[in-house]
């Protein structure tokens, strides 16, 4: 679902995340359309990265649009 975090972490490395842009995620089937979203949303292009390789237990890793298990998560790193 969605979000808003300092830092995460990704395959082990804290990852530092810029303000106002939360951590989404998406399932494959409504991965171009979150992708259009967040930009429209945010003006900016996420990075993404595979949901699995989130680390956060307490993470809601859904689908925004439809709620099945995500495959892909979308956020936003600092310094990139
Ligand atoms: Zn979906």
């Amino acid at each position: 679902m969605e979000r808003k975090l300092e830092s995460v972490k990704i395959e082990g490395k804290e990852v530092a995340l810029l303000a106002d842009f939360p951590v989404r995620f998406a399932c494959m089937e409504h991965f171009d359309e979150e992708l259009d979203d967040y930009v429209n949303d945010f003006e900016a292009a996420p990075d993404t990265h595979r949901a699995e390789l989130i680390e956060d237990e307490t993470m809601d890793k859904r689908c925004r649009v439809c709620g099945e298990p995500a495959q892909i998560a979308l956020l936003k790193e600092k310094g990139l």
